[in-house]
């Protein structure tokens, strides 16, 4: 079995131990006679899987019982329309920081149906940096500070330390930095996922969410569009994303057997100070972001010349490192190192990364 080091950032490389598992279970799922995918929602055996997986979740975040976790589909954009919708009332505003594109897209969708606020931004800076967040400058009316705790294509995040600072309620977008390292979540009051970066496949979204923030009279909303409706139903209202559930609960398993969240963040940090370490100390790559807001899971870079980075691209390729190159709207380099990616993956990285520059320096 031949598999490459794939620096995709979503969807993105699973532990291996996972997708044996999930190939040995494939045709006859603990002894059921059939697979995970032709289960019906409501059998035990589903209904295990779907508990296991929330409660896996529930004990690697610590989470108190004011907080729910919901599986909906729609990705993680369809959040963007879900929190104001269900936390805003008609008159209420709520304040963004946009430190991304999908942290604009939230406040695009937002501001389609209620009177929100940019409260930061480093757009003008091309989002090189997390933006500076005063919560004493949000407008009175404003229900929630939303926030994308890691910014995927733009390598920048806001720190756990600063993130549980923020003295308001907090809304966050944790696509691409859920579980890789220790976040207060039950300082936030609401906190989302799409599963495919950190989580799992595509396909299901986590919502982690305090049911008192809800503002809306039941039956008010569309039904699907209501997280009162899932709440109520445990993530079963209509049919989930069954497959994609049962795979992020083997993900959360190996998470639990690798030693839980701390152990992630130790493993993530000594990952991303290999890549920015050989970064800093290079003449031919660059990363630009002040070091407090540097990702953990998106390390980005350029050499300063789109023909060497295509052929730093290229010539990854032949070594069977993929999904390097950088996102369209950044160019350069991107490497995403999320929960899966082991060690050894980001040394051969960094080992190509070297012998490019002796080449090309
Ligand atoms: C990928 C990503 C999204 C979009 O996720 P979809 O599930 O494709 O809608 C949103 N926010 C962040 C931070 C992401 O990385």
């Amino acid at each position: 079995m031949e598999r490459v080091l794939n620096f995709s950032a979503g969807p993105s490389t699973l532990p291996v131990e996972v997708l044996e598992k999930a190939s040995d279970d494939m045709v006859n799922y603990r002894g059921s006679g059939m697979s995970v995918m032709e289960m019906s929602h409501r059998s035990a055996e589903y209904e295990a899987i779907q508990e296991d997986a929330k409660a896996s979740l529930r004990s690697l975040l610590s989470l108190d019982d004011d907080h729910d976790v919901l599986f909906l589909q729609g990705g993680a954009s369809l959040q963007f329309t879900m929190i104001p919708m269900n936390l805003l009332s008609k008159d209420d505003s709520a304040s963004y920081v946009i430190s991304g594109s999908w942290a604009k897209k939230a406040h695009k969708e937002a501001a389609l149906l209620r009177p929100v606020e940019i409260l930061a931004s480093s757009e003008d800076d091309g989002f090189s940096y997390f933006p500076k967040i005063s919560v004493d400058e949000m407008a009175k009316d404003s229900k929630y500070l939303y926030v994308c705790a890691n910014n995927t294509i733009y390598g920048t995040r806001l720190s756990p330390e600063r993130m549980n600072a923020l003295d308001t309620t907090v809304v966050a977008d944790m696509s691409s930095n859920i579980l890789s390292e220790v976040y207060d979540v039950n300082k936030l009051g609401l906190a989302f996922a799409g599963a495919q970066k950190n989580l799992g496949p595509s396909g299901v979204t986590v919502v982690i969410l305090k049911k008192d923030l809800l503002v809306n009279e039941k039956g008010t909303l569309p039904t699907m569009l209501d997280y009162r409706t899932h709440i109520e139903k445990d993530s079963k209202f209509n049919t989930p994303p069954c497959y994609s559930i049962y795979i992020c609960g083997l993900v959360l398993d190996w998470v639990k057997r690798m030693g839980g969240v701390e152990a992630m963040e130790a493993r993530n940090k000594e990952k991303a100070k290999l890549l920015y370490d050989t970064i800093d100390n290079s003449g031919l790559y660059k990363n630009v972001i002040p070091e407090e807001d540097r990702s953990l899971t998106n390390v980005v870079f350029v050499t300063g010349s789109k023909e060497l980075d295509a052929e730093f691209v290229k010539g990854a390729k032949e070594k069977g490192i993929v999904n390097i190159k950088g996102h369209r709207s950044v160019g350069g380099m991107r490497a995403s190192i999320y929960n899966a990616m082991d060690i050894e993956g980001v040394e051969a990285l960094v080992d190509y990364m070297k012998e490019f520059e002796r080449n090309n320096g």
